[in-house]
């Protein structure tokens, strides 16, 4: 280990591509104090949490991985691995040796917006597809009837505006779907329900999904005519009870703030070459066929 620079009195910022047991950080931290450097940070892009015994604290950790040997571009173990470009692990024989890399495929969480006018059937139709397809629905109006029900101060917030059939800000449901999409496991993917809704979440949707290297799968929009919504509304309101779902002025005003604010998403993701639309008309039964014939093709 060598300095070319001094650091006796400097802050110094070590940046890793790789911490595994830490041997290498812990010594390189002890190195730099015994130079003198005054303050020391430790980054690195990737850890192996199972695999790291070091006492030395790290100051950032860009992504944990996994303790199946990984390497990358620059990382290799044992001349095996060297300058590949994608994250590979290593293979080892019946004695425990690796011998030979197999490359991890990237697998892919499917995100399905399942799209339409309030009383289109988004969510009782969601609940039979989550199962068929191994996804979690996320309904931003659930998560929200949620919050109210609590009392919770975002529920407070929400409450005035959805029982008068107005939208909640972007930035709370924004919020609220990141979350879930970063603490629900086990599932191939999600189903929106009710989410995005106006063109600043769907932009806001791409963006959650780019950090992920994710993207939008497939937009399943569920058409109805406005009579029809004002019925389901109505035959809903006698099942569920919910306040926004009693009063036909606040139904007018959630049909007006669909035609203004959500149905530009149409031409947003036509735009995108994700659109899918299918008639919601007919029983249960024969929406959901069309919606599971069109799924399945992802
Ligand atoms: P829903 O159960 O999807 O019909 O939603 C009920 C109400 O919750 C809506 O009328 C809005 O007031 C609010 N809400 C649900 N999802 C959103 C969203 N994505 N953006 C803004 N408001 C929402």
């Amino acid at each position: 280990m060598g300095l070319t620079t001094d650091v006796k009195g400097r802050k110094v910022i070590v940046v890793e591509d790789i911490v595994d047991t830490g041997t290498t950080i812990v010594a390189l931290k002890k190195f730099l104090q015994e130079q003198g450097a005054s303050d020391i940070r430790i980054c690195t892009m990737l850890l192996k949490p199972a695999s790291y015994k070091g006492d030395v604290k790290l100051d950032y950790v860009a992504m944990e991985i996994p303790n199946d040997f990984i390497v990358g571009f620059g990382l290799d173990y044992d001349n095996l691995g060297r300058s590949y470009k994608d994250i590979y692990v290593l293979d080892t024989d019946s004695d425990g040796t690796p011998d030979t890399i197999i490359n991890i495929p990237e697998k892919h969480m499917k995100y399905f917006i399942l799209f339409g006018p309030p009383g289109a059937g988004k969510g009782t139709q969601a609940t039979a597809m989550v199962e068929n397809f191994h996804l979690c629905q996320l309904s931003t109006g659930d998560l929200l009837r949620k919050e109210m029900a609590a009392g919770s101060e975002l529920g407070l917030k929400a409450k005035a505006l959805i029982n008068a059939g107005e939208l909640v800000p972007d930035e709370i449901v924004e919020g609220m779907i990141e979350k879930q999409f970063d603490t629900v496991k086990g599932v191939e993917g999600f189903l929106l329900d009710g989410f995005p809704r106006t063109i600043a979440q769907a932009e806001a949707l791409n963006a959650i999904l780019a950090k992920k290297g994710e993207e939008v799968t497939s937009v399943v929009s569920l058409m109805i005519p406005d009579e029809m919504i004002k019925e389901r509304i109505a035959h809903r309101a006698a099942i569920e009870g919910r306040a926004d779902d009693a009063n036909e002025e606040v139904i007018a005003n959630r049909i007006r703030t669909y035609h203004d604010k959500t149905e530009p998403l149409v031409a947003f993701y036509k735009g995108a070459g994700k659109y899918n639309e299918i008639d919601g008309t007919g029983t249960i039964e024969e929406v959901r066929g069309r919606i599971a014939d069109l799924m399945s093709k992802y």
